[in-house]
């Protein structure tokens, strides 16, 4: 009886086997390439393909010209049976075939697992919890229909989309820290989110970087998922868990994504197991970028007025100013442009110093630079108070403005406010 040689896939591998083979097989074999396509791809031209310089006919070869005495046969293997030495194949309907010899030649495919991944820096109102300066890490995922670890031969129980990160220090012994942030699911269950900086393992002669929590990442809408077709991980870190000293700059660099598997939670095992971490199965990684945030303060200003005054007699406009951040404001100002119905009586603030200018009506006041909400100094907020004796009876409606010199602010629906008196004699 004929003996079965058998080579799954026809690329590169499995072509130029089977062409060798078919030369030098005693003549009691057989020899059968099984592969999806009918034809080979000169993979290295395929950007040329792309940039319409050759034609596609151009970088595939048929096998049937590349293989003369063997059977090609086009199908997929979806199944070898190692016991019975049975392959389970579909092409033209489904079909078996038995081999004595195998060769596996299929290949890798990109698992595309995460497809995006990005770091911004969100006013610090906007974070979870808000008020906490953070950045927000996103990564985007392929189909993330459920939070099992990925199947086949992985018999990991825990999932983990982790991103990280590096910031240069120009006085730390080691040169920097490797910070990251993670969401990890047990089981398929529910996500929880950890961030901390990496530590180094000595496995085999060699170093693995590994990822031990540090501090959980509890704030209600700091750690949620968006399922779906390119689903997202969001993780609000809050920046004081991930600061270094005396940083180079204020980019996180070389950012990645990527999705990984491991035994049991990561922070559990790092504690059992040893003080810095296990190994983990990586499952796909995204391309590494640096992140610089661009700078941002969110000036916000509140006037408010008694609801009634009285003709002749002072009406006090309180006005405060907020930087809701994340950075710094330079050259804060306040213009408050003066009913027509009052006369001017006095501003000062609480920082800076405010002037009228009597021909426009216009009461400007400089408050020079507020910092973020959470930071110091400068102060976050300051606070000034104009007067104004109403002339006539009616209603007096009056609006104050907020601007910096920078940065950009990235909000101007709240840079305006006004009130409004009823004024009667
Ligand atoms: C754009 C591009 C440019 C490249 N440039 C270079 C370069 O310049 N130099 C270089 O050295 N390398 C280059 N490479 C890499 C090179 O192409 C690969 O290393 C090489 O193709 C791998 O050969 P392989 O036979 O292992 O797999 P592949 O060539 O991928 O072939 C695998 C085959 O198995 C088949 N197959 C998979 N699963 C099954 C199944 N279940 N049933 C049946 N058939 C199956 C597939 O259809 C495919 O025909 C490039 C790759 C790309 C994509």
């Amino acid at each position: 009886m004929l003996k079965n040689f058998v080579v799954i896939g026809g690329g590169f591998a499995g072509t130029k086997v089977t062409r060798e083979l078919e030369h030098t097989l005693p003549p009691d074999w057989t020899l059968t390439l099984v592969s999806q396509e009918n034809f080979i791809t000169f993979n290295p031209l395929l950007p040329e393909v792309v940039g319409a310089s050759i034609l596609p006919g151009h970088v595939i070869a048929p096998h049937r010209q590349m293989i003369h005495c063997s059977h090609v046969c086009m199908a997929q293997v979806t199944e070898i049976d190692t016991v019975n030495r049975v392959i389970h194949y579909l092409g033209e309907g489904a079909g078996t075939m038995r081999y004595d010899q195998l060769v596996l030649a299929c290949g890798t495919n990109a698992n595309l697992d995460i497809v995006g991944s990005s770091v911004s820096k969100p006013a610090a109102a906007d974070c979870h919890p808000s008020g906490t300066a953070c950045y927000r890490v996103s990564m985007t995922l392929n189909n993330l229909n459920n939070f099992n670890p990925a199947g086949g031969q992985d018999t990991d129980t825990n999932v983990v989309w982790l991103t990280q990160w590096l910031v240069q220090s120009s006085t730390d012994s080691v040169g920097g820290r490797n910070f990251f942030a993670y969401a990890e699911s047990t089981n398929g269950g529910a996500l929880s989110c950890f961030d901390g900086d990496a530590g180094t393992q000595r496995i085999g002669g060699g170093l693995t970087l590994t990822y031990p929590g540090r501090i959980a990442i509890t704030a209600p809408g700091a750690c949620t998922a968006q399922t779906g077709k390119n689903g997202t991980i969001t993780i609000d870190v809050p920046t004081a868990d991930v600061s270094e000293v005396d940083p180079v700059d204020n980019s996180l660099h070389e950012v990645t994504a990527s999705t990984m598997t491991t035994p049991g939670p990561m922070e559990c095992l790092c504690t059992v197991a040893s003080p810095i971490g296990v190994p983990f199965n990586l499952i796909d990684v995204a391309k590494a970028y640096t992140f610089t945030p661009v700078p941002l303060a969110d000036l916000q200003i509140v006037k408010t007025a008694p609801s009634t005054g009285h003709v002749g007699q002072s009406l006090l406009y309180t006005i405060t100013v907020t930087n809701n951040g994340p950075d710094k404001a330079s050259g804060a100002t306040v213009n408050d442009q003066l009913p027509k119905n009052a006369g001017f009586g006095s501003a000062s603030a609480s920082q800076g110093s405010c002037t009228l200018k009597p021909q426009k009506r216009l009461v400007v006041c400089d408050l020079g630079d507020l910092g973020p909400a959470t930071g110091s100094p400068p102060a976050g907020t300051a606070t000034v108070s104009i007067s104004v004796k109403p002339t006539t009876k009616g209603t007096i409606t009056n609006t104050a403005t907020v601007s910096d010199t920078s940065p950009l602010d990235p909000n101007p629906s709240n840079n305006s406010s006004s009130a409004t008196t009823s004024i009667s004699p």
